[in-house]
């Protein structure tokens, strides 16, 4: 390709469009590069439910974002607020300590400009009534701030997103990767490829944005940077987000940003494929994982309990146990939960294709746990049952109903695992993405270990260090996305 590009974005995900229509509505000639062919195009951008979170201080500000305003149901809908104090505390509660990073006080301060600006591009939303509000006194009320998702999901936020980028004049190629940056004179003026017919090419341009995702799939980088145990994780999403662009921008002394040993991972079933799968429907993909855990007790192959699976509600721990399941001897567990509970089971343990063993008996269970030392899992389920204290078990509620005098406890909803028939779940750790990765400035450019801007570089999206830590509150990967990714196109275009 001869053409000389004034903006050439690596990635076709939520980050690299967003970038992309940033910089096409500054009437930069705009190019995207995606690695994959076009069926598998948009990244991981296309696994997700779509939900994002932003701040809002009520109905009104939903409007200009809904897909269909005029829905009955809205009149009847409390949307409540999700303010910036709430959005700092949710992210402060993953941080460990740490103070808010600038990129987090970004994502919070621009989140609601940023959804009305792609809104404004032909991005809308519906609200998620299924699974983020309840019926109250004969309305909606929605709990929790992840109030909207793009239209039909992951899949309806890149077909918008795309439309909206080719709308105004982008251009996209498929099966092109970026192998590496091209440098001149000290600044990047493009990148090193490999085409559809395997052929090494350059494509030149004024700014390069890398917008290739993290290292989720690359089993090397996970070894690296999370740990010896990574190497085994299943990859809940795209296999195409190998690190590429980390690895370019540190080849120019880019400097590692964030919590490298940090990333999203929730437990999935031991026996799923090991990527996801985007030929079978978001639903029956979502029903993979398995974060029931805080309804009965987890062992490990020692027969052990290894993490308190009723320290918090789930929303706040399932991001962390994927990571504690995969560090366990042989990276499996198993849930074990008696009849009691099967009734407040996720839908996803009533999957077609989820894989369970079932008994009459707790022993009986327990005879059938393959690679578990099955004499220390009674001994750790008796304790476990001799263990449990006073107070009424509720759901719905941090209930406080724990175990008393276990060195591990079970801090809430810790009932006997007494009625049979018993189930026992297998599950892995599945990663959805990273977190740590480059140092952006204020305008999205990548910063080198020197704390100095390379010239003619951007980054947006996953590969962004310092905006996740030890966790992150559902639906803010997308709106990061957006947020970095509509900066590092507008900087990128003035370039
Ligand atoms: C199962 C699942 C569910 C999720 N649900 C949600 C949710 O509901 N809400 C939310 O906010 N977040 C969710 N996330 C997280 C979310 O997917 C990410 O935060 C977000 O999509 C990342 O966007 P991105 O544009 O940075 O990367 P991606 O969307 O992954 O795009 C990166 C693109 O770069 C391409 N690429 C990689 N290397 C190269 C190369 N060398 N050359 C060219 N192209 C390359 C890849 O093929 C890919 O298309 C979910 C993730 C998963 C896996």
């Amino acid at each position: 390709m001869q053409e000389k590009w004034d903006v050439l974005i690596v990635g076709s995900g939520n980050a690299a469009l967003c970038a992309g229509i940033s910089a096409c509505e500054n009437g930069a000639k705009t190019l995207v590069i995606e690695k994959a062919d076009q069926d598998m195009s948009g990244g991981n951008t296309k696994y997700t439910a779509g939900a994002m979170r932003f701040v809002y201080n009520g109905n009104e500000d939903l409007y200009p974002l809904l897909e269909n305003p005029n829905d009955p149901r809205i009149k009847d809908t409390e949307f409540g607020r999700y303010t910036a104090d709430k959005f700092r505390t949710d992210l402060l509660n993953f941080n460990d300590g740490r103070a808010l990073s600038s990129e987090q006080n970004a994502l919070i301060d621009e989140s609601y400009a940023a959804m009305k600006w792609l809104a404004g591009h032909g991005v809308k939303y519906d609200p998620i009534y299924e699974r983020q509000s309840f019926m109250k006194d004969g309305k909606y009320v929605f709990w929790g701030g992840l109030t909207l998702a793009a239209c039909n999901e992951g899949v309806g936020l890149f077909d918008m997103e795309l439309a909206a980028y080719q709308r105004l004049g982008g251009t996209i190629i498929y099966n092109t990767a970026m192998t590496s940056l091209i440098v001149e004179d000290g600044c990047v003026c493009g990148v090193n490829a490999i085409n559809e017919k395997g052929e090494s090419i350059a494509i030149k341009a004024s700014s390069v944005i890398l917008a290739c995702g993290g290292f989720e799939a690359n089993s090397m980088m996970r070894q690296k940077y999370i740990g010896p145990d990574w190497d085994v994780a299943k990859v809940r999403g795209t296999p195409h987000n190998t690190g590429d662009g980390l690895s370019a921008a540190f080849e120019l002394d880019a400097k590692e940003y964030g919590l490298m040993s940090g990333c999203h991972a929730t437990p999935m079933d031991l026996h799923m494929a090991d990527y996801g799968n985007l030929n079978i429907p978001h639903n029956d993909r979502k029903n993979y994982r398995k974060i029931c855990y805080f309804l009965g007790v987890m062992l490990n192959a020692n027969g052990e309990r290894f993490v308190d699976e009723g320290k918090d509600f789930r929303n706040y721990t399932y991001a962390q146990f994927g990571k504690a399941v995969l560090e366990q001897p042989g990276h499996f567990a198993w849930q074990i939960f008696d009849s009691k509970i099967f009734d407040l089971f996720y839908g996803e343990y009533r999957f077609h294709d989820a894989h369970y063993i079932e008994a009459k008996t707790l022993e009986e269970l327990i005879k059938q746990l393959d690679g578990v030392d099955q004499a220390q899992a009674e001994k750790t389920l008796i304790a476990y049952n001799q263990a449990i204290g006073d107070g009424d078990f509720d759901p719905t509620i941090k209930d406080g109903k724990s175990t008393i005098g276990l060195e591990l406890p079970k801090s809430n909803w810790a009932q006997k695992i007494d009625k049979g028939p018993f189930r026992a779940y297998p599950v892995t750790g599945g990663i959805t993405f990273t977190y740590g990765g480059l140092k952006v400035s204020e305008t999205g450019c990548v910063q080198n270990t020197k704390d100095q801007d390379i010239q003619g570089l951007y980054a947006c999206g996953e590969l962004v260090g310092g905006v996740f830590y030890n966790g992150y509150p559902g639906g803010s990967g997308l709106t990061s996305g957006l947020v970095f990714g509509r900066r590092a196109g507008h900087h990128a275009s003035a370039n």
